[in-house]
């Protein structure tokens, strides 16, 4: 980064050892970390015409995630920090994937909220400050809108990563074959603006997914081939349908006019054009950060960097462990 300006976006991914496993191995992300590290930075350097001398701080994912990649990549990140004597900024990660839309659409307006839709988290946020004051609305109770894209496939004999190759072959079906459930929507759930339900703003996917369960076994007891694609649409449609009415609700009832969108599920384009479409009849002006931003990426985390930078934010020094912290504690939970 050199101000909002992003200089390089360099990705080392072990998707494809990810793949061979169905799905993440903890061993061997970190090992896949490690090995990366010091390519990654070189060939970032070298794309973005700069020196380590020229940096003027270093930011690095603090948490939340997997342990042993986090410690990893904080361990480089204080490594190079002592070596070079430049301050380090830990980040979290969540937030993260929400201020990406800084680099895309400049400044972020005032009364803003954030819907994060990530394999770990789906959640809605109040962003006062991007690096300051970030509160959580609404989150799910069990199951990421992300990890239900990834079991759905497994169920469905589509491999991983989910979310990619669901959003493929949905496209092939019809998104009101199955009524699908949709979490949490009821009115005990919602209740009123003036008595809101328990889990008015929250998720909920596990139901969804065993209700796939049980639908693809119902197909295969009776012999018959199993829909695949308008299983896949069908859940889609629900799950999208849910968390755009949901992220809509939250911001009308905060006064939020603003809306920032993040996190792996974000690549997806029903999600990105039902979203549109709802926030558009709302009146709520919504940022949506260009697909590759979407997943996981250190611009994400540079972004935030650069902001807490302008922002006069105190480096975090290197006193501080995975998942603790400043960064993380910018989460404040609003009740
Ligand atoms: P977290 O950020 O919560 O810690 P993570 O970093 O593992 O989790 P991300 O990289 O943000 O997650 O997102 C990965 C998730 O996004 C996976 O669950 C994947 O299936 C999902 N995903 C990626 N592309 C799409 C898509 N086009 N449609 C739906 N889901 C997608
Ligand atoms: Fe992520």
């Amino acid at each position: 980064m050199r101000g909002t300006d992003l200089l390089v976006n360099a990705v080392a991914s072990s998707m494809e050892e990810h793949v061979r496993f169905g799905g993440v191995i903890p061993e061997i992300a970190s090992r896949a970390h490690l090995d990366a590290f010091v390519p990654t930075l070189d060939s970032a350097l070298k794309e973005a015409g700069v020196t380590l001398d020229e940096i003027d701080a270093i930011a690095v994912t603090s948490g939340p995630g997997l342990s042993g990649a986090l410690m990893v990549g904080v361990s480089a990140a204080k490594a190079l920090a002592l070596a070079t004597g430049k301050p380090l900024y830990g980040i979290n990660h969540l937030v993260a994937h929400v201020g990406v839309g800084i680099l895309d659409g400049g400044k972020l307006p005032e009364n803003l909220g954030a819907l994060l839709v990530s394999g770990g988290h789906t959640e809605i946020l109040q962003v006062n400050s991007l690096t300051s004051d970030v509160r959580l609305l609404g989150a799910t109770i069990d199951d990421a809108a992300g990890e239900a894209y990834d079991k759905v496939a497994r169920l469905l004999g589509l491999g991983y990563p989910g979310g990619p190759v669901i959003e493929r072959i949905a496209k092939e079906g019809d998104p009101k074959a199955i009524r699908f459930p949709r979490g949490l929507t009821l009115p005990k759930f919602i209740g009123t603006e003036e008595e809101p339900g328990k889990h008015r703003h929250d998720f909920s996917f596990s139901g969804l997914k065993t209700a796939v369960a049980r639908c693809v076994e119902q197909y295969q007891k009776r012999g018959e081939e199993v829909p695949v694609a308008d299983i896949a649409a069908s859940f889609q449609e629900a799950v999208v349908d849910v968390i755009t009415s949901k992220a809509v609700r939250a911001c009308q009832e905060h006064g939020l006019t603003n809306l920032l969108l993040g996190g792996g599920v974000a690549a997806n384009s029903r999600l990105r054009e039902l979203l549109a479409v709802r926030c558009a009849s709302a009146g709520i002006a919504l940022r949506v950060p260009p697909r590759n931003l979407c997943t996981d990426n250190g611009a994400m985390v540079a972004a935030l960097g650069a902001q807490l930078v302008a922002d006069q934010v105190l480096p975090t020094g290197l006193g501080f462990s995975t998942d603790s912290g400043q960064p993380v504690s910018l989460i404040s939970l609003a009740n």
